[in-house]
Order: C-alpha cells, then structure tokens, then sequence
C-alpha cells in the first residue's frame, strides 16, 4: 500500500525562502495581512486533510468507480467520497480563496494551489469534482450578470454546490467551433438548450443537491465556427427566488465513461433536452468566458501532475531504499545484509532524481504562476497587474503540457523502481500512471498547448512577453554571474537564455513562409521553453539554498537542493539540445509523407 506524507517543507522553502511571499503580499491590500504563520498553519492543516481523509480513498475509490443509475440518471461516486466532500466544504477549504464578497475566505490563490497540490497527490478522481468548481466560479465571477453572481457564486464558494465544464461533444473536443448544442432564446429572457456533450467531468455525483453546468452552446443566427459559440449556465435544478431548488432541469447523465484512470471521478455524457439556462457574457462571445474557465483549468490540470509526481517519488524511495537486489559496482554497500538496496545502483537513483527533480521545479513553477495570479487580481498598481497577468499566460501552456509530461516520465520511472511489483495492483503505483495519462490530453491536448504556446503567446506578440521573462533570467544572472559556487547552475542557464531568441526567430521566419513548421517545432520548442522556465527556478533555489549555507546553516534540506539542482542541470536539462535540433528539423520529414502514410 503507498504511503504520502505532504511535503510541507519544500512548500515552504518556496514561498518563504525562494519567492518571499508575504514581502510580496505587503504590496497587496487584501494580502497584506497574510503572515508566515498564517501560510504555515494552512498548509499543516490542508496536508493533514489529504493525507488523512482523502488519500486512503485513493485505491478503493480506483477499485469500485462510479455507478449510473439510468432510470434516475443519478451517479453513485465510490464508498467514503461523499462523506470526504462533506468533510471538505465542513472545513471551508472550498472557499479558501473565494472572494469575501461571495463568503470566501480571501486567502491567496498560492495557498489554494498548494492545498490542490496535496490533494492531487492524495486523490485526483476526488480531488476534480471541488477542482471543476474553480473553473465554473472564475468564468462566473468574470462574466456573470449580477443575478447569477447572487444565486450561484456563495453556493459554489461555500463548495454546497458544485460546477462543471461542458464543452465537448462526440464529434467535436480540439476545434469547439463544430459544436452543435442548441440554444434557443425564449420570451422570458431564458434559453432553452438541446444537444450532447459528452467527457464531462464530475459531470454527475451524489456528494450536492445541484450541480451548476457551464455549458457552449450556439444561438440560432449564430455565425458558424468558434464566433458562434456563447456560453450559459445551466443548473441540474432550478432555483428560485428565494435560492431554494426547484424542479428538475431536463440536463441528464445518460453514462459513464469507463476509462483507463481516474475511476473515481464520473465522466458523463450529458443530454440537454430543453433544459433551461441563462446566457453567461454577451451572445456570441462565449470563447472569452470560456477561457477564463479552461485556463484556470489548465492550471488546475498541471497541478495533478505535479501532486502525482511529489507521491509516486515519496513512494518509489522509501522502496529502494528497502529493495535489496545485486551488489553496488563500486563494492557491497550493506555488508550485513544478502545484497544491497537497490537505491545504489545509478540508475535507481537516475529514476528517483527525476521524479524528485521534476516535482520540485513544477513545485516551484506553480507557485511562482500563483503568485502571479495573486498580483494579476491583487496587485494596487496597474503595470505590476498587466505584467502579471501576460506572464501567467505565457506560462499557462508550459504549466499544463510540461508539468502534465514530466509528470509522465516521473510516474512511469517510479513504477519502473518496483520492477515487476510495479505492474501489480497492490503497490498502487500502476493507478499513478493511469491516472496521470488523462492529464496530458484533456484541457487543450499537449500539442494544442505547445500551439498555443508558439503561435500565439511567443510570435503573435513578436516574443515581447518572452523577453519580460528573458529579463527574470537575465536579472538572475547579473546577481550571480560573478558567484562560482553558483555557475554550474547560471552558466547553463545564461546560454539557454541567449539562444532563446534566435532560436525562436529562426522558427517564426521559417512559420511565415510556411505555418507547417510551426506545427512541427512547436511540442518540442515548448519542452524547451519549460526547460528555460525550470532551470531559472532551479538556479533560484540553489542560490537561495546555498545563501542559507554560507550564513552557517547546517540543515540537510539546503544541501539536498543543491544536489536535486545539480542533478537537474546534469541530466535533465541537457535534452534542451536534442529539442533544438528536433525543432529546428523542419516540417518536410513530416508533411513530405503521403506514401509513407498511404
Ligand atoms: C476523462 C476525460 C475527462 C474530460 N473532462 C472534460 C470536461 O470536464 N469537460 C469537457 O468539455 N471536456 C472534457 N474532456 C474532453 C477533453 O478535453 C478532450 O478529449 C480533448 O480536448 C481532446 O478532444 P478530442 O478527444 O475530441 O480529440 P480530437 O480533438 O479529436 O483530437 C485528436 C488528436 O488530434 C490532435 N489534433 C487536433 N487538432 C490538432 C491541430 N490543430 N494540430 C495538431 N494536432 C491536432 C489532438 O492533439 C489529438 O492528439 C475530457 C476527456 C476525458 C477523456
């Protein structure tokens, strides 16, 4: 059975040490309250909610699945989930960071992101049915009418009700444009919808009396493709004046999907059959809200990796240091025992670095995009919430697709540390493979975020806001450059932040001739970019780790970061060239096929 146990400490290496949180949330009037302690005791209390309430839900919740009942179209979630969701919005952790208006909590949004983290690690299937809501709160909070705020924003803050993302259907997930769910306008100002939405996660459960469906539909003189897509909220039952619940919305499960992972969570297929909904933001303009939504939720989806990674590493090292197999090449390290644990063996601890590598620089990164966040919304002055916010969204693909791939790699390299224990069932590792892998394909698949990444967020503004983070860098870099206990980690990065502009040049030249090489550079060009993003954050922390060594720490945990960055520029960084050189190979291997592919 795996064990987890929340890795405050790096947690708090990262706000405390590395990014100095509370200074920057001295800037910020709603945050300025927000202290050491404050940050500290939440985390202690989230970590103890995962580890203790919802983690050891994990493999029952995998093993049992959900269960549609067809005649009421009512979902049964796994034994133990309901009663963890009452616990859950119990604690107030859904409302955390909601806004007080609506009876959050208003706590920073860096808080929220490490309490997901824990809960990720503990129980994604559990963990997405609170995690959707954000998604449905945000869109609501932007793009709402004053009435909608009111009737669903405290439902959905308090976490008594629960939201959704119905986007996709059979025919359409990649290109929402061919959506065909129909909205018609009625005399009272409503719309009645009717179409098919299938994938749609927590898209039914027992855990609330109603769940608050965002839904894409199009209106009946809408222009085709994506300019004709409007957005609508669409509650399983209706609600009154009063805010009690009325009748049934004719808004349905009619099934489960049965799937390679996350059992736990119930993807629905989901009928509209008249079922009656508001328009959210104007007619027509519903891919603005929509984004709100999905980039919230492709935060959100990063963070899953990064929970998976951080507990199967956790589980992977305790076993290699307990696996015993050969003797060590370089002469018998446990002279009492038959032979050595397997932790010896470099390769062993190749796997392990990467998985602990990769959860620590995702760790980092998802902060500092948190942290962003908070200034996009927080932040008094307006230039500091400009930058923010452009910076978010050029992170906000490397989030999703590098962290959901590493996540991959981190995974599968874990399960592999077991050997063949790791193909069987009862370690629990295989179910964080399997869970893993959706991660990489919903929310924008990987390539679709790599697009999003080059075409839109690098060369649609002439990498303008890559330069603002080329200036992090090259900040860094100036602070540093003279340090010689710090060049094995500046010097790689000083030489990735310097080919980056040629690098990304050269591509959009060769784009503007033909956009096929785009869309052949463009996942490796974002594994590259995630490195540049990963190697500032590891020369960060080295610098912060070894300030803390020369004023005299002897604590452990700084010379294990220094060994974690070390390793990270050693043995994971150095793919950068391989990536260059894959995408700088151009489109015509690829496009220049058809027999191959006959
Ligand atoms: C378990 C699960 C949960 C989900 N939850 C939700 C949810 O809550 N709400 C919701 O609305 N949806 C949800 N989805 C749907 C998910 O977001 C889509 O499956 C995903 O966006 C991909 O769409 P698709 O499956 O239709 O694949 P397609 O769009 O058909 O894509 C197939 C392949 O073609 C590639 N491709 C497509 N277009 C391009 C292009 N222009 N360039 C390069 N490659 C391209 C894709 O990357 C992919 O590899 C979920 C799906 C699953 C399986």
């Amino acid at each position: 059975m795996p064990t987890y146990s929340p890795p405050l400490r790096d947690m708090q290496f990262v706000m405390h040490e590395v990014f100095k949180v509370t200074d920057a949330y001295k800037a910020m009037p709603r945050h300025a309250e927000v202290d050491v302690d404050t940050i500290n005791a939440v985390l202690e209390e989230a970590g103890k909610f995962a580890a203790e309430v919802t983690f050891p839900l994990n493999i029952s919740g995998d093993e049992e699945g959900c269960v549609l009942d067809k005649a009421t179209h009512e979902v049964k979630t796994p034994k133990g989930f309901k009663e963890a969701y009452a616990k859950y919005v119990e604690g107030g952790w859904a409302a955390l960071s909601c806004d007080p208006e609506f009876g959050g909590q208003g706590l920073p949004f860096v808080l929220n992101q490490c309490l997901y983290e824990m809960l990720n690690s503990a129980n994604q299937a559990w963990t997405m049915y609170p995690g959707l809501s954000h998604g449905a709160y945000e869109a609501l909070v932007a793009h709402g009418t004053d009435e909608q705020k009111k009737t669903y924003l405290p439902k959905l803050t308090t976490g008594e009700w629960t939201g959704t993302m119905c986007l996709t259907e059979p025919h359409c997930g990649t290109d929402l444009g061919l959506l065909r769910t129909k909205a018609e306008p009625q005399a009272d100002g409503t719309y009645k919808l009717t179409g098919n939405k299938i994938f749609i996660s927590a898209g039914e459960h027992d855990f609330t009396e109603n769940i608050v469906h965002l839904v894409l539909a199009r209106l009946p003189d809408a222009p085709k493709g994506s300019k004709g897509i409007s957005l609508f909220v669409v509650p399983k039952y209706h609600v009154k004046a009063d805010g009690s619940l009325g009748d049934r919305n004719p808004i349905v499960c009619t099934g489960l999907e049965h799937k390679m992972g996350i059992h736990g969570n119930a993807t629905a297929q989901i009928a509209l059959d008249g079922a009656t909904g508001t328009l959210v933001g104007q007619p027509n303009k519903g891919l603005a809200a929509m984004f709100v939504m999905m980039n919230a939720a492709r935060l959100g989806v990063g963070n899953q990796s990064l929970g998976l990674t951080e507990v199967a590493y956790q589980n992977a090292l305790a076993y290699a240091k307990d696996r015993i197999q050969m003797r060590s090449l370089s002469g018998t390290k446990a002279k009492d025992k038959e032979a050595d644990p397997i932790i010896v063996h470099p390769d062993v601890r190749k796997m392990l670095l990467t998985a602990k590598a990769y959860a620590e620089g995702g760790r980092a990164l998802q902060i500092f995009g948190t942290l962003l966040l908070d200034q996009a919304h927080h932040h008094p002055d307006e230039k500091v919430r400009k930058d923010s916010d452009e910076l978010v969204a050029l992170l906000t693909p490397i989030v999703k697709a590098f962290i959901t791939d590493n996540g991959h790699i981190a995974t599968n390299a874990c399960m592999q540390v077991f050997g063949g224990h790791g193909f069987i069932k009862e370690w629990g590792m295989e179910q964080f493979v399997r869970d893993n892998r959706i991660n990489m394909i919903y929310e924008g698949t990987n390539t679709i975020q790599s697009l999003d990444l080059l075409g839109r967020k690098v060369l649609g503004n002439q990498g303008a806001t890559l330069k603002k983070f080329g200036k992090l860098v090259a900040k860094l870099v100036e602070e540093e450059g003279v340090n010689e206990k710090m060049a094995e980690f500046i010097n790689p990065l000083a030489y990735l932040g310097e080919q980056m502009t040629k690098f990304t040049t050269e591509i959009g030249f060769k784009g503007l001739q033909n956009p096929d090489e785009v869309g052949a550079a463009a996942v490796p060009y974002l594994r590259v970019a995630g490195h540049l993003v990963f190697a500032y954050f590891f020369a960060r922390m080295a610098q912060a780790a070894q300030r803390a060594i020369d004023g005299g720490s002897s604590d452990p945990f700084y010379a294990a970061k220094l060994q974690t960055a070390r390793f990270y520029f050693a043995k994971l960084f150095p793919e950068t060239a391989t990536l260059m050189r894959l995408a700088r190979s151009g489109s015509q291997a690829l496009m220049d096929t058809d027999l191959a592919l006959a």
